[in-house]
């Protein structure tokens, strides 16, 4: 590891202030820490934002939504009482996510803002890597392959986006707060993230020094009956080769909203907004899920290791929609 300066910030408008393009926020440290460790990132200062827990370490539920702390730890909102009963495909999500001892220690933010795990970007040994060195080319392409995206992919980055908790978001139309230089705002968080096109290096609308405070989420009738489906190499500690977030508002036997993310399978968190349109005002049976399933990887475009991918990502999705159905609310 380089050596680098340390600053602990106490309240936001430090930690602000003590961000330089060369910095790095610290929270849960699980992924920074990692990738220093392997000397993918080498910031010349870390800003320590632990200090800002008890201004963005909490939960608050209210008439309309939930509120969730940028700095919660992800096993303390895996299990709290309201997430588990009021929005279980955000629990499942986070319950699903890393091992017990890194849930305890990562936080929402740092979850969200997670960096790819593809060997290439994590290993500078290897030159040809655009999202770590921009212009050099990717080894993905005609490399390892087999858990990279078939959604939302360039010619010049084809990584997965590696979170859980970021498919819930996205399917709950939740927003994220940021507080910068220029004061705070309010942002959709399908916004938050970017798709790789021809600059994958740069992965978040967030603007330099720009810190993320809190999430938002807020309550519909869909939102208790949803369901965080996880399929994986191994079933414990391990990232997704697909996964589906999806919350449903039946009445009469007919679907009047489906909300759908998709994980393990885009470059980005990913809304799958064509199955959504599929299901609307149709009964959910195994038949309009798969036609769903099927208008979700219409636009898959795979490689030779990840062809299986559309497929698994299908079943995956039918099944998190059959089991979201029968939930008895
Ligand atoms: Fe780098 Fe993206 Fe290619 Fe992986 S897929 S080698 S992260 S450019």
């Amino acid at each position: 590891m380089r050596p680098f300066a340390y600053v602990s910030a106490n309240t936001p408008k430090r930690a602000i202030a003590a961000s330089t393009a060369e910095s790095q926020f610290l929270a849960g440290g699980t992924t920074l820490i990692d990738l220093m460790k392997l000397d993918v990132l080498q910031p010349e200062r870390i800003v320590d934002i632990n200090p800002l827990q008890a201004r963005y370490g909490g939960i608050e539920r209210t008439a309309e939504g939930v509120r969730l702390g940028a700095l919660v730890r992800m096993g303390e909102a895996a299990d709290d009482p309201v997430l588990r009963s009021e929005y279980p495909v955000l629990a499942q999500a986070l319950q699903q996510a890393a091992s017990p001892q890194l849930r305890n220690m990562a936080t929402l933010a740092g979850n969200v803002l997670q960096r790819t795990r593809c060997t290439y970007f994590r290993n500078p040994s290897y030159h040809a890597c655009n999202k770590r060195e921009p212009g050099s080319g990717c080894a993905a392409l005609d490399g390892l392959n087999r858990k990279h995206a078939v959604l939302g992919v360039s010619e010049h980055c084809i990584a997965t986006y590696a979170g859980d908790f970021a498919q819930a978001l996205i399917a709950l139309d939740a927003s994220v707060d940021v507080a910068g230089r220029s004061g705070e705002r309010r942002i959709p968080f399908a916004q938050l993230h970017r798709l790789p096109a021809n600059t994958p290096d740069v992965e978040t609308t967030l603007a330099p020094a720009e810190l993320i405070t809190a999430f938002f989420v807020p309550s519909g009738p869909w939102t208790r009956r949803s369901h965080y489906l996880k399929i994986r190499d191994r079933e414990s500690f391990a990232f997704a080769l697909a996964s589906a977030a999806v919350a449903l508002h039946v009445e009469n036997g007919e679907v009047r909203e489906a909300r759908i993310g998709l994980g393990g399978v885009a470059t980005v968190p990913w809304r799958g907004r064509e199955a959504e349109g599929v299901l609307k005002g149709k009964a959910l049976s195994q038949e309009s899920a798969q036609a769903a399933a099927e208008a979700a990887f219409a636009s898959a475009q795979s490689r030779d290791q990840n062809a299986y991918k559309p497929e698994l990502g299908r079943r995956t999705l039918v099944r998190a929609l059959m089991t979201a159905a029968a939930l008895e609310i």
